[in-house]
């Protein structure tokens, strides 16, 4: 079969690749659509060496394993990027965000088809194979506001207008929040309009003006984090009396992970830092239910959608098209 391959900067080749056979509590699934997630662009900045790559995917179940009963041939499923195991302690304490022994399957989704777990699979009912590509960031963003505990009349300030950061942005508004505005590049114009599509009252561009002194003296109760950690003293800084920052930008380098706070400023503000970390991936199901009753339309999100053997167009498009790109795909076959 085809399988793409990615390392940096930002090459792809398309491999022939062999399938081994199915163990028995593992599933064949045929890809219909893959997301490419902040995560790839990091690795193909980065990436010394050719990697196969893709973890938001749905797809069709082509073959299963002696002991499966979970899902079988001809399924509609998306997949968890990790799933949590039921069975350890913190499971069984009731925290399976705690889970000690995930299962994390092949992030190999950029394929004709790949062999995954029957565990980490998802009935995706009436969704389309690119609506479903989508559930993984999605329950990204749910974590980040989960994290983030949003009250209802809350001024929500989101840094970022990435896929994650605008269904964020929806969360915040389903839960209640008051005003929300986002922090977003001018360059990204389709990523501006969708913010407001999914619910800001505001978009401020940062290389326009002074984050710092247009929300100095505005009370701000909620801050999500979707950009760099180099944002985090910034976002610090406009947060009022006791505002929850929920923090979910990853650094490319080490370097980048290291930023220096006021710690005394965080003290004396009452300040919460709290980090998301959707691994496990959870709120599969509720994702699924929220774009079923049409609370939440996934579709303008998705601005591109290749073929497999365009990934490197596709990847392309992620690096170079700041204007236009929403939510990148790979597609096969009818979506
Ligand atoms: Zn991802
Ligand atoms: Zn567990």
């Amino acid at each position: 079969m085809q399988q793409a391959f990615l390392k940096a900067p930002f090459q792809v080749e398309i491999r022939e690749t062999q399938l081994r056979p199915l163990q028995a509590d593992e599933v064949l699934l045929d890809i219909k659509a893959c997301g490419v997630c902040g995560s790839d662009v990091n690795a193909a900045w980065t990436s010394k060496e050719f990697h196969p790559f893709g973890h938001e995917l749905s797809g069709v179940v082509e073959a299963v394993g002696a002991h499966v009963t979970q899902v079988s041939m001809g399924d509609r499923v998306a997949m968890e990027s990790s799933s949590y195991c039921g069975n350890c302690p913190a499971c069984r304490n009731g925290h399976p965000e705690l889970c000690s022994d995930k299962y994390v399957p092949p992030y190999e989704g950029f394929a004709e088809k790949i062999i995954v777990n029957a565990r980490a699979l998802v009935p995706i009912r009436s969704l389309s194979f690119a609506e479903a590509a989508v559930i993984e960031p999605f329950g990204v963003a749910m974590d980040l506001v989960e994290v983030a505990d949003i009250r209802l009349g809350d001024h929500v300030v989101v840094y970022g207008a990435g896929p994650i950061a605008l269904l964020a942005v929806r969360l915040a508004r389903l839960r209640g929040a008051g005003r929300i505005t986002v922090l977003a590049h001018a360059h990204s114009e389709k990523r501006i309009e969708l913010a407001y599509f999914y619910g800001a009252d505001q978009v401020l561009l940062t290389d326009q003006i002074s984050v710092r002194e247009t929300l100095k003296n505005v009370q701000v109760d909620r801050i999500l984090v979707t950009t760099p950690p180099s944002t985090i003293p910034e976002a610090v800084d406009i947060a009022s009396f006791g505002t929850v920052l929920s923090v979910i930008g990853i650094a490319k380098s080490a370097e980048e992970s290291k930023v220096a706070l006021d710690i005394n400023q965080m003290h004396f503000n009452r300040l919460q830092l709290r980090f998301s970390h959707a691994t496990p991936a959870l709120f599969f199901p509720l994702c699924i239910d929220l774009i079923e009753k049409g609370l939440v339309d996934v579709r303008p999100l998705i601005t591109h959608q290749y073929p497999l053997e365009e990934m490197q167009q596709a990847m392309d498009t992620v690096r170079n098209d700041k204007k236009t790109a929403g939510k990148v795909l790979m597609v096969r076959g009818i979506n």
